[in-house]
């Protein structure tokens, strides 16, 4: 049983949303890829401070490397899905959302993954733009969605913020939030991203025990390029490159010390979600 939830997007530094016209999926190949040092850092500090996690894995990643999937598993962490292509799933069709989740889970298994049932959408974009999504998860056998950020801009204030089922006509899923802050009387990343990065660790470490107290989890949620000591960048519009760039410089060793702070495991041990996935 975890307490807490840790979770890694895996992808590298180029999959970015919305940046087709200068780093279309065609020109990934000619990059520098810097996915495997940097994911096997993180399972470093995870081993370092005895934590599992779930690994939600971009499927071009696991069909590029899929020693580094095989890494992951033998190291005891939930493999789950990032999609394939990591495209938002609002600018996908119906049929080409389910087509890039079967790629996804194929070249997860090909590359030796166990049991799925975890799904996060790149960016957050399972959100209110993409509802008809929901139920192609279940028919294609997720379980756990960890997609809507309870958040402006990428999702919803009015989200839930603690695990709670979504009924869809092919069945439910058990949604799981990450962990929110707050900034000037609005919802805002606590537990990822640009939040995650300006937060004192002593800040989060505060905030996963007030919701503990509660009987809640906190879900935490980074990628392997914000512990990249060298990263490579290029030019985006304003607002992805906050998201991307800021405050990078420091954050290994501030979610090194998030890390020895509270108790992680995977999405799938959290009791909400083992209670869901024994039902
Ligand atoms: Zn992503």
């Amino acid at each position: 049983m975890a307490i807490n939830a840790f979770t890694v997007d895996v992808e590298d530094w180029f999959h970015i949303c919305g940046v087709d016209d200068r780093l279309p999926s065609s020109a990934w190949e000619g990059l520098e890829s810097r996915v495997l040092p940097t994911t096997r850092g993180l399972l470093e500090d995870l081993a370092a401070a005895g934590h599992r996690g779930t690994f939600m894995i971009v499927g071009w990643v696991a069909g590029h490397f899929p020693e580094l999937v095989r890494e992951i598993r033998d190291a005891g962490h939930e493999i789950g899905l990032h999609g394939h292509w990591h495209r938002r799933v609002y600018e996908l069709s119906p049929d080409g959302f389910r087509e890039d989740l079967r790629l996804n889970i194929a070249a997860l298994r090909a590359a030796g993954a166990g049991p799925i049932v975890s799904f996060r959408a790149p960016e957050w974009s399972l959100n209110q733009r993409a509802p008809w999504a929901l139920p192609i998860l279940v028919e294609e056998g997720l379980r756990i969605d960890a997609s809507r950020a309870p958040v402006a801009r990428v999702g919803s204030p009015s989200y839930p913020r603690r695990p709670h089922p979504i009924a869809t006509v092919a069945g439910a899923l058990l949604e799981v939030p990450p962990l929110v802050g707050h900034l000037a009387g609005h919802a805002v990343p606590l537990g990822w991203g640009w939040g995650l990065r300006k937060a004192e660790p002593a800040t989060v470490i505060a905030a996963i025990a007030a919701n503990n107290r509660q009987g809640d989890p906190a879900v935490l949620t980074v990628h392997p390029w914000e512990i990249d000591p060298a990263p490579p960048s290029i030019r985006l519009p304003a607002s992805l490159a906050f998201s991307h760039y800021y405050r990078l410089s420091g954050f290994r060793m501030r979610l090194r010390e998030v890390l020895a702070g509270a108790q992680f495991g995977p999405l799938c041990e959290l009791p909400d979600a083992e209670a869901w996935l024994r039902a």
